[in-house]
C-alpha cells in the first residue's frame, strides 16, 4: 500500500504500463489558434455548437469524478479483504498469492484503460476545438476568465436532445413543405403523365428506350446496354390525390427476369417519392451502366455473392436542389452497415 503514495521512480513489476500524463508530441498539435478576428470565435454561432460542447465538458466533469474512485478505491479493492476484512464485509481472502496477484493485474488493466480512454477524450479534435474556443473567448475579454457560477445549472445533453427534436421536426416539415409544392407543380403538368415521358424521351439518353402504353398508364423501359426491362404501372397514392409508380414483377413479355432485374427492381420499388415519375425514370436510366459501374463504397464491380452493384441512391452533397440527381452505385452488403449514417435522402 505503502509504495502507491512514492513517486513511481521503479517500473511496477506487474508489466502494467502506466501512461504518462503528458502532452502529445509536439507535431500532432495543429496551429496555433489565430487571435484576432479568431476563426472559431466566429464560427460558433449557434445554440447547438454552445450545448453540444456543454454537454462534452459535462460528461468529461462527470468522467473525472468516476476516475477519482481509482486510486485507493476500486484499483485497491481485491486486497481490502485482507487489510481492512471489517470493510470487505466478509468477502473470501484471496486463495492464494497468484489469485490476488491476478485480480490485482485485472483491476489494474482496467484502471489504466478507463484513464487512457479519459485521455484520448481530452486531447480529441472535438475537445481541442472547446478549448480553443474557451482561450480566444478569454483573450476578448482581455485575458479576464469568464465566472461561471461553479456549478451545471443544466443538464446538458438533455437540453442538447431537445434541440435535435427541435431541428429534426423543423427538417420535416420543410421537407413536407416542400414535397407538397412539387406535387402540386407535377399534377398542373399539361397532358398529365404522358408530358413527363415526353420530356424524359427528349433528354435523347442513349440505349434508353421509353414506351408510353396507348390506353393504360403503363410505361415500359428498356436499357439496351444492360439488358435489361422494366415495367412500371400507375397505382393508387397513399392518399395524396395523386397516382404512385410501381416497377412490376414482370420482365419484357416471354422473357422471365435475371437476379439482377428483381434486385434492381427491388430498389427502385424502395425508393422515395413513389409518385414522382421523373424522378423513377431517372433512377432507372442510372442503371443503363450497371456492368460497367463499380460500388461507390468498396471500388469493387462484383462483391463475395458475385452480385453487381444493383442499388442507387442519390449523391447527398452533389444532389442539391433543382439540379439533376448524381446516382451512386453500392452493392447491398456494402450499403447495411452504412444504412444508419447515410438514410436515403427524399
Ligand atoms: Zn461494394
Amino acid at each position: 500500500m505503502a509504495s502507491t503514495s512514492k513517486p513511481s521512480s521503479q517500473r511496477p513489476a506487474t508489466g502494467v504500463i502506466v501512461p504518462k500524463m503528458e502532452h502529445p508530441p509536439q507535431d500532432t498539435i495543429p496551429a496555433e489558434v489565430p487571435d484576432k478576428d479568431n476563426a472559431s470565435g466566429e464560427a460558433w454561432t449557434s445554440e447547438m455548437q454552445y450545448v453540444s460542447s456543454l454537454a462534452k465538458l459535462q460528461k468529461m466533469e462527470a468522467t473525472i469524478h468516476q476516475l477519482r474512485t481509482l486510486l485507493s478505491g476500486r484499483l485497491m479493492d481485491p486486497i481490502v479483504p485482507i487489510v481492512s476484512p471489517k470493510a470487505a464485509s466478509r468477502r473470501p481472502l484471496p486463495k492464494s498469492p497468484r489469485e490476488l496477484f491476478e485480480q490485482l493485474s485485472r483491476t489494474a488493466r482496467a484502471s489504466v484503460a478507463e484513464v487512457q480512454e479519459f485521455q484520448a477524450m481530452w486531447r480529441s479534435p472535438e475537445i481541442k476545438a472547446i478549448w480553443d474556443h474557451v482561450d480566444a473567448r478569454i483573450k476578448q475579454n482581455g485575458g479576464q476568465l469568464l465566472q461561471p457560477t461553479g456549478m451545471w445549472e443544466r443538464d446538458y445533453d438533455v437540453l442538447l436532445e431537445e434541440l435535435e427534436k427541435e431541428e429534426r421536426a423543423q427538417t420535416e416539415q420543410q421537407q413536407r413543405v416542400k414535397e407538397e409544392e412539387e406535387r402540386a407543380k407535377i399534377k398542373s403538368v399539361e397532358g398529365g403523365w404522358r408530358t413527363i415521358v415526353e420530356i424524359f424521351v427528349q433528354r435523347n439518353l442513349p440505349g434508353v428506350r421509353v414506351m408510353a402504353h396507348q390506353d393504360q398508364p403503363r410505361i415500359t423501359v428498356v436499357l439496351v446496354k444492360a439488358g435489361m426491362a422494366f415495367q412500371l404501372q400507375a397505382v393508387n397514392g397513399d392518399g395524396h390525390d395523386m397516382v404512385d409508380w410501381r416497377v412490376q414483377d414482370m420482365a419484357a413479355p416471354g422473357k422471365p427476369k435475371t437476379k439482377l432485374e428483381t434486385a434492381v427492381a427491388a430498389c427502385l420499388n424502395a425508393r422515395p417519392r413513389q409518385w414522382d415519375l421523373a424522378y423513377l425514370l431517372d433512377m432507372i436510366a442510372s442503371y443503363s451502366d450497371v456492368k460497367q459501374t463499380p460500388c461507390a463504397k468498396c471500388g469493387k464491380m462484383t462483391d463475395n455473392t458475385a452480385q453487381l452493384p444493383s442499388i442507387r441512391r442519390p449523391n447527398p452533397i452533389q444532389s442539391s436542389q433543382g439540379q439533376p440527381v448524381v446516382w451512386e452505385a453500392y452493392h447491398p452488403a456494402c450499403i447495411d452497415s452504412s444504412q444508419s449514417s447515410h438514410p436515403i435522402s427524399s
